[in-house]
């Protein structure tokens, strides 16, 4: 089960600011939804508390029955896109893809079938052997989500950063993680500050405000 659930979600800063007060959310497993709210509201903050690079102030994150607050980033079944991804430009796209795996210590045959799948998915299998230098923009952002699909997430955490630098690739990124999504199964926590790609989308809408959910919107 990858359902997510959020119990009382808050976050306040250090410096006293509550970026994220109170918020009660439940997301179905396999689900696609999109946090939208103008910037400063806590869409990230959210996304960082799930990935477990922000701490918890208050209030529980469940992923399916597990609660995730007493669970180390790295054991979370989750996979997360940001714009600052660290591609390594010294090592190729497969050892790129493989390094979540590496680090996790799955046998060689097992990170070989699952970073060849990953790349025929996205349709960069003919790749493997290239230098990330040699890449489309493009092709670095879908070796950034085939990293992260190798490790079989339940959950992929998108922030409105990862490409964001222009309009065709970020609605090439857009379908590829639609894609993901609807073939893969795995629940999609995808945020935006663009109402137009909010509300095109037609998924589970979740509208955010200071730090609060001010509406929800679901597919009919
Ligand atoms: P969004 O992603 O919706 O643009 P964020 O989640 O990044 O918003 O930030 C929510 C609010 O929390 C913003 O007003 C931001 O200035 C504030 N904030 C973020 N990080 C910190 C911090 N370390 N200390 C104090 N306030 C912060
Ligand atoms: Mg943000």
């Amino acid at each position: 089960m990858a359902s997510v659930t959020f119990e009382h979600l808050t976050k306040t800063y250090p410096n006293g600011f509550i970026s994220v007060n109170d918020v009660n959310l439940f997301i179905e497993d396999g689900e696609f939804v999109v946090f939208h709210g103008p910037s400063g509201c806590g869409k990230s903050t959210i996304l960082r508390m799930v990935g477990g690079l922000e701490d918890i102030t208050s209030g529980k994150i469940y992923l399916g029955d597990e609660l995730l607050n007493d669970i180390l980033p790295r054991d979370r079944r989750l996979a997360m896109a940001f714009q600052n991804y660290t591609l390594y430009k010294n090592f190729n796209v497969y050892e790129n893809m493989a390094l979540g795996l590496r680090l996790r210590d799955f046998p060689r045959t097992v990170i070989d079938s699952r970073v060849k799948s990953a790349a025929t998915f996205l349709g960069i299998d003919t790749v493997l052997d290239g230098k990330l230098k040699s890449l489309t923009d493009t092709q670095r952002q879908r070796v950034a989500l085939g990293r992260a699909i190798v490790c079989h997430p339940k959950v992929l955490l998108v922030d409105e950063d990862f490409a964001r630098q222009n309009e065709s690739r970020r609605r090439e990124m857009l379908s590829d993680i639609l894609r993901i999504n609807e073939s893969l199964k795995i629940t999609v926590l995808y945020v935006t500050n663009n109402y137009e790609e909010a509300v095109s989308l037609k998924k589970h809408i979740v509208f955010m405000k200071d730090g609060r959910i001010i509406q929800e919107q679901k597919p009919v």
